[in-house]
């Protein structure tokens, strides 16, 4: 049987039931090794979508883009490995509703190369990836017994490829779900302390964006301390609460919306200092810094001109909607953004010491090192007057062509694996 070109803006779903009929539980659309730019797929009858995924403005020469499905709810699985230079790739999975098969994509080609720069700037020696596990609409994922099968059929999908991608807690899941993955794969992290994990990394991604924002309050504020400066928090959840407690340890003052009212009954009865404002309060209120710490793509043509602080930092990915675009205007309006992945680091280096052998220490070393990256990355971006994410990129994207000094450039064997399949594939099809 055939599948013919669809276009990508079919529900999550329908590609997951292709799949499903089609008999394929792990298709790899893996990168060309003579031509970086084409994609090419496990399975011919798919060569479709690897033609499109290769011509989306989000494709950035990505090792592989891997699709299965949830055999418990039909729901559709992906993940990509953006660059494996510095080892197997390291990155959460977010756990969402995509209305679209090009909506799911563009997130985890985006997130998966935002893993490589973060990756890389924390001196982790893992290489960038992404998951991304979408919900079907009308399930119950509050239902504690599909959590766990999901869970650990997200853990077979992720066991199937081998250790090339290694996955982790993210948006919308938790420790409880990340055990299940390790009931169905070794290459998981974030799992719980009783099984010998790490536990939850929100503490410790808040302490990074802590230390990136003390970095910044001093050089551009020319402040010691971050104690009484306004800092407007926007999401209180996992990390947004952790993050409070420090600025509020610090003596800042603090303001923070969340669409959620649960959040802000569980913030006013911890913090009850802290002014709760509406979300689109947070956005436009006056003070010094504010911290994103919800959504992506929250900074844009939008928002850009309502904000009246003077420096963004916070912990949500992708926060530039346009980075180009955004962080020039940002510039413009003379705010200073200490780039997310810089800041946000603390999670997925807390989740790298979990696999390579707990040491606190060592955590608390690299973590702490957003103070003195994030002074050097601003202090580069004043002389060069140049958004401080242009200089955050050059060097990470420097960092993540270093070779892994023990294991080499894993990607090409494990890509060389697909093609061997395809090719198997495409005789038997001739
Ligand atoms: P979370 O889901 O626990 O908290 C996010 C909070 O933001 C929720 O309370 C939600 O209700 C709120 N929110 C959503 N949309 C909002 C809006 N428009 N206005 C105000 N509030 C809104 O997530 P988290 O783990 O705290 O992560 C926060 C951000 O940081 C995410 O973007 C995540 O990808 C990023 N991040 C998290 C970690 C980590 O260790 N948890 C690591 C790196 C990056």
């Amino acid at each position: 049987m055939k599948t013919g070109y669809i276009n990508l803006n079919i529900e999550t779903e329908e590609l997951a039931r292709r799949l499903a009929a089609d008999g394929i539980t792990l298709l790899a659309l893996v990168r060309a090794i003579d031509s970086p730019e084409r994609l090419i797929a496990s399975d011919p009858r798919y060569d479709w979508l690897a033609k499109h995924i290769e011509q989306m403005d989000d494709y950035d020469r990505h090792e592989a883009v891997l699709f299965g499905f949830d055999n418990i709810t039909g729901g559709l699985f992906i993940d990509a490995v953006h660059n494996s230079h510095r080892g197997q790739a390291l990155g959460g999975c977010r756990e969402d509703f995509y209305p679209t098969v090009e909506t799911a994509v563009r997130d985890v080609l985006r997130l998966s190369r935002g893993m490589t720069r973060k990756n890389a700037i924390s001196a982790i020696w893992y290489g960038g990836g992404k998951g991304i596990l979408c919900r079907i609409a009308d399930r119950d994922y509050a239902d504690k017994l599909l959590r766990r099968a999901v869970y650990q059929s997200w853990g077979r999908f992720v066991a199937a490829q081998d250790g090339y991608y290694v996955t982790a807690e993210d948006m919308n899941n938790t420790v409880e779900d990340t055990g299940q993955m390790l009931a169905a794969n070794r290459y998981t992290a974030c799992v719980p302390r009783k099984k010998g994990g790490s536990g939850n990394p929100s503490p410790f991604t808040a302490s990074s964006v802590h230390y990136a924002m003390l970095a910044a309050a001093q050089q551009i504020l020319q402040r010691e301390t971050l104690a009484g400066l306004i800092v407007n928090v926007q999401g209180a959840g996992n990390v947004g609460l952790h993050l409070i407690k420090l600025l509020i340890d610090d003596g800042a003052k603090v303001r923070a919306g969340d669409v959620n009212p649960k959040a802000i009954e569980r913030l006013q009865k911890e913090f009850p200092s802290v002014e709760i404002l509406t979300p689109s309060q947070i956005i436009s209120a006056e003070g010094d810094i504010f911290a994103p710490c919800a959504k992506g793509a929250i900074l844009n043509p939008e928002t850009i001109p309502l904000l009246k602080i003077k420096i963004v930092c916070g912990a949500a990915n992708n926060m530039l909607a346009r980075k180009d675009r955004d962080g020039q205007a940002l510039l413009e309006r003379g705010i200073v953004d200490c780039v997310d992945y810089n800041c946000n680091r603390g999670g997925v280096i807390n989740a790298a010491q979990e696999i390579d052998g707990y040491l606190a220490e060592r955590v608390e070393e690299k973590v702490m090192q957003a103070y003195e990256d994030t002074q050097s990355i601003l202090y580069q971006a004043l002389i060069k007057k140049v958004p401080p994410h242009v200089i955050a990129d050059e060097i990470a994207d420097e960092r993540a062509m270093k070779i892994h000094p023990t294991k080499g450039y894993i990607g090409p064997e494990y890509i060389k694996r697909y093609l061997a399949l395809q090719q198997k594939l495409a005789q038997r099809a001739a």
